[in-house]
């Protein structure tokens, strides 16, 4: 009888992408929870992928409430005079209350006008938008540069930073785009870097190395200071 195994995977709900854990065990039903280190598939070893994809979609509803949710408790709740942190740059929030919505940087000020309620959203839709045009096209560069063709784009509802499966679909989180270019590309090349080698081996480090030779300095970065970008506190 084979032990436990886990496999990080990703499935397209409708508007967003979400990574989970699956475990295959001898247990005998389907379960799908969300913790603390994010969404859980728990299943026989006899279900099929696409069983379970099935059993995920038509919970689909429920899983992304708790996934807003959780987001928005998460976040930390921004006012005027807020630190926004932006490719490594601390913003300072400036609030003027009105009804036109939006959001503009001036040098390292963000201005945001709008309802006082909505601002930890708009600034959040704002970090999105950024994150969506930067985070991708940083790992499809790295691939290129590995002669390898992939899919890239932006996950959440997790807490790893970045995914990547034997299809070539690679996966950032899109709170990374509160960190230093250079840490985001550790991810971005670390991604692109299983797009060779899908697993953790000395030949893959190798390939991260030759990618981007600051690479444990970022790893280090990441465990230090990841977890507040992560829930939106000053890191
Ligand atoms: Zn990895």
């Amino acid at each position: 009888m084979p032990g436990p195994s886990r496999q990080a995977r990703t499935i397209r709900l409708p508007g967003r992408e979400v990574a989970y854990l699956l475990s295959r065990s001898r247990r005998r039903t389907l379960a799908l929870s969300v913790g603390a280190t994010g969404v859980r598939v728990n299943v026989p070893y006899w279900v099929t992928l696409k069983e379970i994809e099935n059993f995920i979609h038509e919970r689909a509803d429920w899983l992304q409430e708790v996934l807003d949710r959780r987001e928005a408790a998460q976040a930390t709740r921004l006012a005027d005079g807020s630190t926004v942190w932006y490719l490594g740059q601390a913003l300072k929030l400036r609030c003027f209350p009105g009804l036109f919505e939006e959001v503009r940087r001036v040098r390292h000020e963000l201005w945001v006008s709008g309802m006082a309620e909505a601002t930890t959203e708009l600034i959040a839709d704002w970090l999105r938008q950024r994150a969506a045009r930067v985070l991708p096209r940083r790992a499809t560069r790295y691939g290129a540069r590995l002669g390898r063709a992939c899919e890239a784009g932006l996950m959440t509802g997790t807490s790893r930073w970045g995914s990547c499966t034997a299809r070539g679909r690679i996966r950032l989180n899109w709170q990374l785009i509160g960190a230093p270019l250079w840490i985001i590309d550790y991810v971005a090349a670390h991604e692109a870097a299983h797009l060779v080698h899908l697993d953790h081996s000395p030949r893959f480090w190798a390939q991260v190395e030759a990618l981007h030779p600051r690479w444990r300095e970022a790893r280090d970065w990441l465990k230090e200071h990841g977890g507040k970008l992560m829930t939106g506190d000053t890191p």
